[in-house]
């Protein structure tokens, strides 16, 4: 039993007959040995709906791949801990300052965050549909040598990009923080951080912290000095260095919220300005985003600071799913059963739904519709 469910037809729901033939093309064009389904997400507080959502799409669609062209496919969860946990201004030049949840909170405390808030939906959705996944902090992403050689390599061909990746002041921002014990701040808008290429393998940084003044980073392939860069540079860097590593035939598929489509057109055109053809740009899944009965995206921190209403229809465990009234096995069900009645057709898939709608859909009796493994 499906929720009864209408969608309007669309230009791209037209040309398919199934969601995930939006791939297709790229399949048939360079057949890969396994598909990985790369979804990030922001680690500041308690994961709303929009996050489960697009959590629960990228296993779903993992498993009709699989199931479609019989190649193996996983899941590849980026926790992206350089979210800004606190922001300050500094008196004396004005410039903002942040301290990101990796600096803030520290190694254990912030695996202990992903174990807590993002683990346990993991694995319920990996058993369920038998789609392996792996779990990548960002500070084990820039820590490796593979990602930051990649920036180095870059780093003589950003003139290319930067102004892509900064349409309106052309300087990307890269953030080291402060290296002094227990601090960690940075600037937010990079305003005297400087990078110079020292050679090949590095990268000398000067910047200006807002209790220690001026220090100095060097950034090589294997240094530990935290890499931090600007979202649409740190997806550069980021699809650059899975493109390089995809020769031994995976196909990463970027799965995003329906909000990173107008974004994703930055990245695409400066992955071409720094030498890469359309036919290496990664794949990009974009999922249905939920919005507000404004058509605004469902945004937990404007309803927090009062700055937007509740939209009507939200229960609080939409905004914070720790509150969902079930367990964690029975919230992966319901979002399975929603993610296969979105996949089911086209039109369902690529259109946008008020959280009244989801909330609707996602407390609807669950059917047993969606096959085990
Ligand atoms: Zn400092």
């Amino acid at each position: 039993m499906t929720p009864h469910l209408v969608s309007p037809n669309t230009v791209l729901a037209n040309a398919l007959h199934h969601a995930e033939d939006v791939l297709t093309p790229r399949i048939l064009a360079a057949p890969p040995e396994r598909i990985v389904l790369v979804v990030g997400t922001q680690i500041n507080g308690a994961p709303h709906i929009g996050t489960s959502l697009v959590q629960a799409l990228s296993f779903a669609m993992a498993a009709r791949l699989r199931d479609r062209f019989g190649i193996p496919t996983e899941v590849l969860f980026s926790a992206l801990d350089n979210a800004p946990y606190e922001l300050s201004t500094d008196p004396a030049s004005g410039h903002r300052y942040q301290r990101a949840y990796a600096q803030a909170l520290g190694d254990q405390a912030l695996t202990d965050l992903v174990a807590a808030l993002y683990q346990p939906l993991f694995t319920a959705l990996s058993r369920r549909l038998g789609i392996p996944h792996r779990v990548e902090t960002y500070t084990q992403q820039q820590a490796g040598e593979h990602f930051r050689r990649t920036w180095l390599r870059l780093l003589p061909r950003l003139d290319a990009a930067r102004w892509w990746l900064a349409p309106s002041t052309g300087t990307p921002h890269v953030r080291i923080p402060c290296p002094h014990p227990g601090c960690g701040w940075s600037e937010k808008h990079a305003e005297r951080t400087r990078v110079r290429l020292t050679d090949r393998e590095a990268a000398g940084v000067d910047a200006v912290c807002l209790h220690h003044g001026p220090y100095q980073a060097t950034i090589t392939p294997t240094t530990s000095a935290y890499l931090d860069l600007a979202t649409l540079y740190r997806n550069l860097v980021k699809e650059l260095a899975l493109t390089s590593t995809g020769v031994g035939g995976t196909l990463h598929v970027m799965v995003k919220g329906g909000d990173w489509i107008f974004g994703s057109l930055l990245v695409d055109e400066a992955l071409q300005a720094v030498g890469l053809t359309r036919a290496q740009l990664p794949a990009r899944l974009f999922c249905p985003q939920i919005v507000t009965d404004t058509g605004a995206k469902l945004s937990k921190s404007l309803i927090r600071e009062g700055h937007a209403p509740l939209p009507e229809g939200t229960a609080d465990w939409m905004l914070d799913t720790r509150q969902w009234p079930g367990t964690v096995a029975e919230y992966a069900d319901q979002l399975l059963t929603v993610a296969e009645t979105l996949l089911s057709d086209p039109r369902h898939f690529f259109r946008s739904y008020s959280a009244a709608e989801i909330g609707r859909l996602i407390t609807a009796p669950a059917p047993r519709s969606v096959s085990a493994p």
